[in-house]
């Protein structure tokens, strides 16, 4: 046990940021049989970069896109968000401002603009409204596209491209190792999902997932027997935390995901959380 213990001190435990609130929960460790992982910032880096951006409104060329996007995106947290801004202050564009802003949950956020009804949504969002998608959107399953919507009309879109972690590939093999089924649960689309999910060689995916939802599915992976462990990140994911055997908040982001969990981590490396459901693992398993 010495070599585990000494890893886990160098890793999980002497980190800065891991806090255990709950450790009934945490004595799980050892039977867990399934990890839902969140996609944005845990098993991807979180900082996604703009790679397209395109107008597909007469009245509007790219750059307005951008900067009405911006002006949205300006009163947002999400990864996404922080992108969009990046784009604008490496263009040098003006970041306006937009009133009424509010988040759509798990699809986007919307706001008024110059008196305009303004969103900025998922693929998901447009299909749900059964509103076309714009010629082009899509050119690489590895970016991540939002669409403009001013007045309930696709104005234009944006693409934008995340990262896989390094640590990712490590953390997914020593789970599955110890016999434990990984996945990861999105509210990007199916191809971003697929993506990453092939690359990480998951045991499966859920995309398109709404925040509500990821609470239904971890309840039916627990009515099939599987003993849950899922981490999440934002206020949305609360009550998902809440229902799996052990929760995890990731990220310093919200104090109502942070409040709901059972372990609490600050920097949000899946390595951690390997580490730490080993860890708990070796713990446990020696007592009866
Ligand atoms: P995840 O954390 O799994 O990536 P979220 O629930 O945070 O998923 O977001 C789901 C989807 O909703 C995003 O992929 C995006 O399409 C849309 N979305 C969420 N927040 C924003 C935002 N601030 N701007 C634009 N789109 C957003
Ligand atoms: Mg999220």
């Amino acid at each position: 046990a010495i070599p585990l213990v000494a890893a886990i001190s160098t890793s999980a435990s002497a980190r800065v940021g891991l806090l255990i609130r709950n450790r009934t929960a945490f004595e799980k460790a050892r039977n867990i049989t399934l990890m839902v992982f969140d996609k944005t910032g845990t098993l991807t880096k979180g900082s996604f970069g703009v790679t397209r951006f395109e107008s597909v409104d007469q009245d509007l060329n790219k750059n307005d896109i951008l900067k009405i996007a911006g002006a949205v995106e300006s009163q947002s947290e999400h990864p996404i968000a922080n992108g969009i801004i990046k784009k604008l202050k490496e263009k040098d564009l003006e970041i306006g401002s937009a009133k009424d802003y509010e988040n759509i949950s798990g699809e986007g956020v919307k706001a008024t603009w110059e008196g305009k009804n303004v969103k900025i949504v998922s693929p998901g969002y447009l299909k749900k409204e059964k509103l076309e998608l714009p010629e082009g959107a899509f050119e690489s399953e590895k970016e991540t596209v939002v669409f403009l919507l001013m007045e309930g009309k696709v104005a234009g879109y944006i693409a934008l491209a995340d990262e896989i972690r390094e640590d990712s590939y490590e953390a997914v093999e020593t789970l599955k190792k110890e016999g434990i089924k990984v996945v990861m649960a999105t509210g990007d689309n199916e191809d971003v999902a697929k993506a990453v999910s092939e690359s990480l060689d998951l045991d499966g995916y859920y995309s398109e997932v709404l925040p509500e939802e990821k609470q239904e599915l971890v309840k039916k992976a627990q009515k099939e027997g599987e003993i849950v462990a899922m981490t999440g990140d934002g206020v949305n994911d609360a009550p998902a935390l809440a229902q799996a055997d052990i929760g995890i908040a990731v990220g310093s982001g919200t104090d109502v995901a942070a409040e709901t969990a059972d372990i609490v981590l600050v920097h949000s490396n899946p390595k951690d959380i390997a580490a730490l459901i080993l860890f708990g693992k070796a713990t446990y398993s020696k007592m009866v």
